[in-house]
């Protein structure tokens, strides 16, 4: 079968290659895969920023149909269309794993780094770690976007799970990305106002924002701050840094209020980055990390989708046949559209 390949370092070590096809052990599911997303965290592994078990079949981020079931699969059935937490391979014994928390556990492996994920054919995955898409949902078009659901469950986690919000809180989005334009949606979901801040090219990224519902959006940073102090003269409730980037994190340091909670779903890269401790300090703000998702949060985030509170469809753009992966990369790296999905 066809499979997007990380064998060496770089992006001269990545490509198509025709492996074997996986065969379900116990309390495994084959999956054919429909599409999958091409995260970040791809772009990272091309560019070795990031630790994979080299050669590695890449790919977290889908939605693919069962097609064979290994022994003592009980809740999936041959035709499920499922979706996986990433993280799934754990002890099984450790205190996270015993929670739910996977990708905290120090033995996970994820498709797509350490196994073979979906940029592929077919990847088999533990039905423990899998979820089923509504089987009343059977337009195939309706089924690709299920393959974001795996980002937007990485922002449920953020603000379900990781902070409180209540409603009438106002909250600051900076970086309108794709996970900057799901942490609109799903704090607007709690009863936040949200405001968006952008920068001047991200005109029509802010454009998306105002339709999935922020309230006001902003790329001169004086003018999102008398929008705020009006608001609320003490700052923002919740600052969300969706950009991973040193200068939006300052700007949230800013802008929360005393007692205020910044959540940050951007990462850095892994760099070591400058930042005015203080500003935070001295008003007590808790700050917040989120990382990836836990066994908890994938229910949440589906019920966000199949309830109507998120609208994963605007964040789809670009689909591209596998062979073309190196499109759909470079597009990533050229910040074009949101999310690019890939077809084996
Ligand atoms: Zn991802
Ligand atoms: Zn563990």
């Amino acid at each position: 079968m066809k499979a997007l390949v990380k064998f060496d370092r770089g992006r001269e070590g990545m490509g198509i290659w025709d492996i074997p096809e996986p065969t379900p052990k116990k309390g495994e599911l084959k999956v054919r895969v429909l599409v999958a997303g091409i995260c970040g965290g791809d772009i990272h592994s091309m560019n070795d920023e990031r630790d994979c078990v080299m050669p590695v079949a890449l790919g977290h981020e889908y939605v693919g149909q069962v097609v064979e079931i290994g022994e003592d699969v009980e809740k999936f059935n041959i035709g499920d269309w499922v979706v996986t937490l990433p993280a799934c391979y754990s002890c099984g014994e450790c205190e996270f794993c015993r929670r739910g928390l996977v990708t905290l556990c120090p033995e996970r492996k994820s498709i797509g780094t350490h196994v073979n994920g979906a940029m592929a054919e077919y990847l088999v995955v533990p039905e423990k770690y899998s979820f089923k898409v509504p089987p009343e949902i059977r337009d195939i078009e309706e089924i690709k976007k299920y393959a974001l659901i795996e980002p937007m469950a990485c922002v449920a986690r953020g603000v379900y799970e990781r902070i409180d919000v209540h409603p009438g809180d106002i909250a600051v989005v900076t970086g309108p990305g794709t996970i900057g334009l799901f942490a609109v949606q799903v704090l607007k979901s709690r009863g936040a106002n949200v405001l968006v801040y952008g920068l001047p090219n991200d005109k029509k990224r802010l454009d998306l924002a105002l339709e999935l519902g922020a309230k006001m959006v902003f790329t001169d940073s004086e003018e999102l701050k008398s929008a705020l102090y009006k608001e609320n003269p003490r700052g923002a409730d919740i600052t969300c840094d969706a950009s991973g980037a040193v200068a939006a994190q300052d700007m949230c340091f800013q802008l929360v209020r005393t007692h205020g909670t910044h959540l940050q779903l951007g990462h850095f890269g892994d760099k070591k980055i400058p930042c005015h401790i203080d500003l935070i300090f001295d008003k007590e703000v808790n700050y917040v990390a989120s990382n990836s998702t836990g066994m908890k949060t994938w229910d949440i985030a589906l019920w966000l989708v199949n309830a109507g509170m998120v609208d994963l469809k605007p964040l789809m753009s670009l689909q591209l046949p596998l062979t073309e992966w190196e499109k759909g990369f470079d597009a990533m790296l050229n910040q074009e559209g949101y999310k690019i999905l890939l077809l084996p």
